[in-house]
């Protein structure tokens, strides 16, 4: 029988709810329960391909080929359950799909409302696409109280009448502020918030309460009486040095055992060996090195939020602490690289969209090769590790990509017709810009003999994908003149997917997002040897 946990969260944005679940997820797979994760984003766009990363931080794509909630990323980090295109779902697309029934005639005549039409195509999805899980964890974006959640947090109301009170439970996050002056925490914005769930029929079973020190034994025996949820029920949520500790945090918390007392499940105390022994790893590193992340969102973390991790399971799995510095691409267009790239021991230039900052990433690469310094190129980042090799190596003075205009020497360009799994896709110049990007997981074939090859371990691999724009095969000859060799390409070998110099410590670029795929338990291997290379190249400075 699946159960369904549902989380909201209350008083700010922000307080990690998306964290905080799949975090519950791990420790419920710790206690040998199947899990799966779900996102309900009430924003109005279909999905966040389009969104600025400024406004919403990193598009997490699934195998499925889904533009996603970067908390889908925690999801799977934390779970390893591979998230899929049914695990996201904005009030866009519950929208788009309920005016196209109307459109089609199915609703026989109705007039068509947010109650039942909307909540019912809600609760449909959240019902949808199950696998004999245990637990459906829910999270709703967003903070209580806003009005697009609402359509949500009724249809997540009805399914608390419809499944019964003995598959449902409903979780809440709240934060109890710190005041100085009176040197207490507070527990009247979380009363407000538990309250204003309430009003829409919804009784908090479980509050999970962030704060930055102990809650004192009073306060959450206030908590309780006011907010009417048992005191056991009341779980803090402190801040912690990593984000790995989260699960056993909230195991001392007692959250899992309230998960299972709410459901009447017995189960085994959970296994978080594992867990404790990735704190240990993170928190006691033997030495550090630092990357530069030379990219054109540098000002929003959250942009680069799986890449940040990688980087992290990359140091954890070398036993080494990975120092980041996140600089705009646009500084080396006006100062030279050097002063700013001469102290670390890996370049990385990451995923990115438009022409502004692409002459700083050139440069960065450009020292990068010079230098022997590790490079680690990720989409945008191997695009303009070609362009650089075009113009510095190869004498193609004015080799770019198509994605800044029309080029005399496409080394970049758009790619109309490619095949998957032996079938056509298409696109045009003039495509819609949401949903219309290579996506998801393809296949690539590793060449023999080279560094990715050993990386690997494997030829044939499958990694996933975000972009328009491709490297340009019309130029492989050329750059293999100039020492670059595409190690890593399609299966049907029309498009360069790996580039490698065989004749530099570490220079790699990919058109995929290894990021994606990376976990704390389960690193991937690129990060692995990108943070290898660079312990390697901080012992020679
Ligand atoms: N802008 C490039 C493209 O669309 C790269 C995209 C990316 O780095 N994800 O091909």
């Amino acid at each position: 029988m699946t159960r369904f946990i549902f989380i909201t969260g209350g008083v700010v944005s922000s307080l990690g709810k998306g964290l905080a679940s799949a975090a519950l997820g791990a420790l419920l797979q710790a206690r040998g329960f199947k899990v799966r994760l779900r996102k309900l984003d009430p924003y109005i766009n279909v999905d966040p391909g389009t969104m600025s990363p400024y406004q919403h931080g990193e598009v997490y794509v699934t195998d499925d080929g889904a533009e996603t909630d970067l908390d889908l990323g925690h999801y799977e980090r934390f779970t390893g359950v591979s998230s899929r295109q049914s695990d996201n779902i904005t009030t866009g697309r519950i929208y788009s799909e309920v005016i196209a029934k109307e459109r089609r005639g199915d609703y026989l005549g109705a007039t068509i409302q947010v109650i039942p039409h909307v909540t019912d195509a809600i609760k449909e999805f959240v019902l949808s696409n199950l696998d004999d899980e245990d637990f459906i964890l829910c999270e709703i974006g967003g903070t209580v109280g806003d009005i697009e959640g609402l359509p949500f947090l009724e249809a997540i109301r009805q399914l608390g009448n419809e499944l019964g009170r003995e598959r449902v439970m409903y979780l809440h996050l709240t934060l109890l502020p710190f005041i100085p002056t009176s040197g207490e925490v507070k527990t009247k914005p979380t009363q407000h918030s538990v309250k204003e769930l309430l009003s829409v029929g919804i009784q908090a079973d479980v509050l999970l309460c962030r704060a930055d020190r102990e809650i004192p034994e009073s306060e959450r025996r206030k908590i309780s009486l006011f907010c009417n949820v048992r005191q056991e029920a009341v779980i803090p949520a402190l801040d912690v040095d990593t984000i790995y500790r989260v699960p056993i945090s909230y195991h001392e918390g007692g959250l899992d055992d309230q998960v299972c007392r709410h459901f009447g499940i017995e189960a085994p105390a959970p296994n978080l060996g594992g867990w404790r022994d990735i704190v240990e790893r993170a928190s006691q590193p033997e030495g550090e090195v630092s990357i530069a992340v030379v990219g054109k969102y540098t000002g929003l973390i959250d942009a680069y939020k799986s890449l940040a991790e990688a980087l992290a399971h990359g140091g954890i799995a070398n036993n080494v602490r990975v120092n980041m510095s996140w600089i705009d691409a646009e500084i080396f267009e006006r100062e030279d690289a050097v002063q700013h790239l001469e102290r670390v021991n890996g370049i990385l230039v990451p995923g990115g969209f438009g022409e502004r900052g692409s002459e700083g990433k050139v440069a960065a690469v450009s020292f990068a090769r010079q230098r022997r310094v590790p490079y680690f190129g990720i989409c945008f980042g191997m695009q303009m590790a070609v362009v650089e090799a075009a113009r510095n190596l190869a004498g193609i003075d004015d080799a770019g990509s198509t994605e800044f205009g029309p080029t005399p020497d496409p080394v970049v360009g758009l790619m109309t017709e490619w095949t998957r799994d032996g079938q056509v896709e298409q696109r045009a110049e003039d495509d819609d810009k949401g949903g219309t990007m290579r996506l998801g997981a393809y296949e690539c074939l590793v060449s023999a003999n080279s560094q990715v090859r050993q990386i690997y371990d494997s030829e044939v691999i499958s990694e996933r994908h975000r972009h328009r724009y491709e490297v340009n095969m019309n130029y492989e000859s050329q750059l293999a003149k100039a020492g670059m060799i595409f190690s890593g390409k399609s299966p049907d070998g029309a498009l360069p997917e790996i580039m490698e110099y065989p004749d530099h410590p570490w220079f790699i670029g990919v058109q995929f997002h290894p990021e994606l795929k990376s976990k704390p338990f389960n690193p991937h291997p690129l990060f692995t040897s990108f943070i290898r290379a660079a312990v390697e190249q901080s012992r020679l400075v």
